[in-house]
């Protein structure tokens, strides 16, 4: 029932205004300690422009709600104030869904964090999402740091024994597909059912990857590779008794991204108009705004007195929105905030499941 509620919960929070933000994907330090090859944001790591305490409330005070808060980088944890930052959205923008992404590379201090925030607040749902792309020295190589793949297994022991305690705590193996795991995934998709995750999530590679060999596979294994990530998927929701109906929602949507990515790949056609910038915006660690994450910025907080709405009627941001207005992309961020306006979702997830389950049985 957890995910068709809250894609309801979103639908309703819109139509009467309760909801500005579905999506705020705020990269929230240039700081990371990884070297990853497919990383879309190398160019800008490691830079000393991050927005400071005070600033991050000043823009949160005039953001209005955000349903979900997805906290991005650089490495997210690598914040000493990241208990602070989370506390301001969760208190001034009603935030009831905190993801993050990290690449586990700090065991210890990703579960004293993530404690912190599991104990005091006990009703916001914290998902941790280490990302880990191959097994033992591959993803070593792929994330560039020596000893890598053994720190992510010690942070998916040391959150999965959290979730005994706390049941807010959602854990959700991020893996990246691209050219060099996708021949791997029924390993790895194995390997990491021995760990008490929610589930293991896949998404294809995007943006402009640092080693530029590293690439998307054919669409053709890209398919093969998203109906295991269905069984995958259905795997979990079995494991964690989450009952018919998670199931019906989860696999529809799932099922129905895949194939609105697939028809991105195959023929460039993506029958929505991406919502970026409408309900879902991304924040940059200086105060960029972006429309999208692939997209350039439209302008700069500080230059609009921290106020996102003043900073959306540039002449920028308007420009933006009406060359978005053609684009497509296989983002799956945006695509699932795209279907989230349109109310045929609701009919096209069952749809979208049993077109999986018939095809599952043929
Ligand atoms: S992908 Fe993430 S963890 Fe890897 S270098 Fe880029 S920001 Fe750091
Ligand atoms: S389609 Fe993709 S690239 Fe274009 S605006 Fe949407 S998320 Fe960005």
């Amino acid at each position: 029932m957890k995910y068709y509620k809250k894609y309801l919960d979103f639908l309703l929070g819109k139509a009467s205004g309760q909801i500005r933000w579905g999506y705020l994907i705020f990269f929230v330090t240039y700081r990371c300690n990884a070297k990853c090859g497919h990383c879309f944001f190398w160019e800008h790591l490691n830079k000393k422009d991050d927005l400071t305490l005070e600033e991050i409330d000043k823009i949160s005070k005039k953001l209005g709600t955000v349903q979900v808060l997805l906290l991005s980088g650089g490495e997210p944890l690598l914040r000493n104030d990241i208990f602070e930052i989370i506390s301001i959205f969760i208190k001034q923008n009603k935030t009831k869904v905190v993801s993050i992404p990290t690449n586990a590379l700090l065991p210890g201090h990703i579960a004293k964090a993530t404690e912190r925030l599991a104990k005091t607040y006990p009703d916001i749902t914290f998902s941790i999402n280490p990302s880990v792309d191959q097994l033992f020295e591959k993803n070593d190589e792929i994330r560039g740091i020596q000893g890598s793949f053994d720190r992510a297994v010690e942070t998916l022991r040391e959150v999965g024994q959290l979730r005994r305690t706390y049941k807010n705590i959602e854990l959700v193996v991020n893996t990246t597909v691209s050219k060099s795991n996708y021949r791997d995934i029924d390993k790895i998709i194995e390997y990491f059912k021995r760990f008490d995750l929610t589930y293991h999530n896949f998404e294809l590679l995007r943006g402009n990857p640092k080693q530029k060999e590293i690439s998307l596979p054919p669409l053709e294994e890209i398919k093969k590779v998203h109906s295991k990530v269905l069984k995958a998927r259905n795997y979990y929701i079995d494991r964690n008794n989450s009952g018919f109906f998670e199931k019906i929602s989860v696999l529809g949507i799932t099922k129905y991204t895949q194939s609105l990515k697939e028809k991105v790949l195959d023929s460039g056609h993506f029958p929505f108009e991406c919502s970026a910038g409408q309900n879902i915006i991304v924040l940059e660690p200086n105060g960029d705004v972006k429309l999208c994450e692939l997209l350039p910025p439209v302008g700069n907080l500080k230059n609009y007195n921290y106020d996102i709405e003043e900073l959306l009627k540039n002449a920028a941001s308007g420009q933006l929105r009406k060359q978005i207005k053609t684009c497509k992309c296989t983002h799956v961020c945006f695509i699932n905030m795209s279907i989230a306006h349109d109310k045929k979702t609701l009919l096209k997830v069952p749809y979208y499941f049993l077109k999986w389950k018939n095809r599952k049985s043929a």
